[in-house]
């Protein structure tokens, strides 16, 4: 799944994100960061981008998670995996709409 960033920019923009297999918006995320010479990368959601750089160094990136296989593949990511899939959609934009109209302050 992971491509060049020319390939990227052509296109597949809304190829969903290659970590969590969710059909959501994503940017590329150098699978080998930049500034250690990584050239390929893969399209990421915000939600996992996230969690990668929070969870690894730019170094352990480069040496130990260099492929999206190796991410997918540590139990950290497999923890936060299960945890995303936990999330609805409508977790992260949560109306009140299936409750009483009465009760919206800002019907
Ligand atoms: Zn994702």
């Amino acid at each position: 799944m992971a491509m060049l960033l020319k390939d990227y920019q052509i296109g597949c923009m809304i190829e969903g994100c290659v970590f969590c297999k969710r059909k959501v918006s994503t940017r590329g995320h150098h699978v080998v960061p930049r500034c250690k010479g990584g050239e390929e990368i893969a399209p990421t959601c915000h939600s996992c981008e996230d969690f990668i750089h929070k969870t690894w160094s730019h170094k352990e990136l480069r040496d130990a998670f260099n492929t999206v296989e190796k991410i997918q593949a540590d139990p950290r990511f497999q923890k936060f995996l299960r945890w995303l899939y936990k999330q609805q959609p409508s977790a992260f934009f949560r109306t009140r709409r299936n409750r009483s109209r009465s009760s919206q302050p800002y019907g």
